[in-house]
């Protein structure tokens, strides 16, 4: 199969512009690109594959991201797509798409409502996968669209006083490729994820309490069970706690192994959250 040298884990890092309330609160652009793949905030570079600036548009975005991995999958390969950052960074806007999602550890049906807690199984070849989840045979792009759509509306949204309607959950789409050569009959296929991650920011900064604390800390601790299992992925470690959280287990078959997995940092460009930003960008670091 796959050749294990192929098998590289990519980090690109997306500043958005600055927004209306910050230009209006009177923050400043703190991002200096050098080049292609660093970024200097406060003269302390950032190195990563890829570095986009603000202007960069979604094509360009999709090029260098996400074309490679697609095409990859089309050919029998698994890949897994991250959106990593503090909420407003850009992570939906980066994905385009937002089916099930990952809230306080349960897994919730995007496609069905009345499924709230599906538990993950593993198949006969020891694949995990989510029991019960619903899936749709799409034929064309607008039935792809119609399902995302359906799926946002389903997402859980909890108010925080840093944003109103931010995403507490990681939102996970999956793209199963199946083809079949109807001459040689031949069978390929491949799996993408899309993963759209909650927003990373720290619990002090969101003044959470209560509930909405629980539900920070339960965050918290799955972004940095992947984290983990990212940086032992980069490392080479030969133990991989997948097992750490729902959403690596699922991811466990995506990620490692025969697989490409790109993530995309993406960052705010205001003095004002200028350290969620450094910390956004270390955890991009520690990928690599
Ligand atoms: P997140 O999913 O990280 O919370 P969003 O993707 O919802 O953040 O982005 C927050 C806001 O900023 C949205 O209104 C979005 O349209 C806008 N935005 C994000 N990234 C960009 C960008 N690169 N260019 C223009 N607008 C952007
Ligand atoms: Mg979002």
């Amino acid at each position: 199969m796959a050749d294990p040298a192929e098998c590289t884990i990519k980090v690109m890092c997306r500043f958005r512009p600055l927004n209306s309330s910050e230009v209006t609160r009177g923050d400043k652009y703190i991002p200096k690109f050098q080049g292609e793949d660093t970024v200097v905030i406060s003269g302390k570079p950032y190195m990563f594959d890829r570095v986009f600036s603000s202007n960069t548009t979604q094509e360009q975005v999709y090029n260098a991201c996400a074309q490679k991995i697609v095409k990859d999958v089309l050919e029998g390969y698994n890949g897994t797509i991250f959106a990593y950052g503090q909420t407003s960074s850009g992570k939906t806007h980066t994905m385009e798409v937002s089916y099930f999602e990952i809230y306080l550890d349960k897994i919730r049906d995007l496609l069905d409502v009345s499924k709230t807690n599906l538990s993950v199984h593993e198949d006969k070849n020891r694949v995990p996968y989510v029991k019960g989840c619903t899936e749709r045979f799409v034929c064309s792009p607008d039935e792809v669209m119609d399902t995302i759509d359906e799926g946002k509306s389903n997402r859980h949204v909890a108010v925080t006083n840093m944003n109103e309607h931010s995403s507490r959950s990681h939102s996970i789409f999956l793209i199963n490729v199946k083809q079949e050569n109807t001459q040689t009959e031949q069978k390929l296929s491949g799996k993408l994820y899309l993963v759209d991650l909650a927003g990373s920011e720290k619990v002090s900064k969101t003044g959470a309490e209560g509930a909405v604390l629980d539900e920070a800390k339960n965050i918290n601790k799955s972004l940095s069970s992947l984290g983990n299992v990212i940086s032992a992925l980069a490392e080479g470690t030969a133990y991989i706690p997948y097992r750490d959280s729902k959403m690596t287990r699922i991811l466990q078959d995506s990620l490692g192994g025969n697989c490409r997995t790109t993530i995309v940092i993406c960052c705010s460009p205001s003095s004002y959250n200028e350290a969620e930003t450094k910390s956004t960008l270390m955890f991009g670091q520690r990928a690599k």
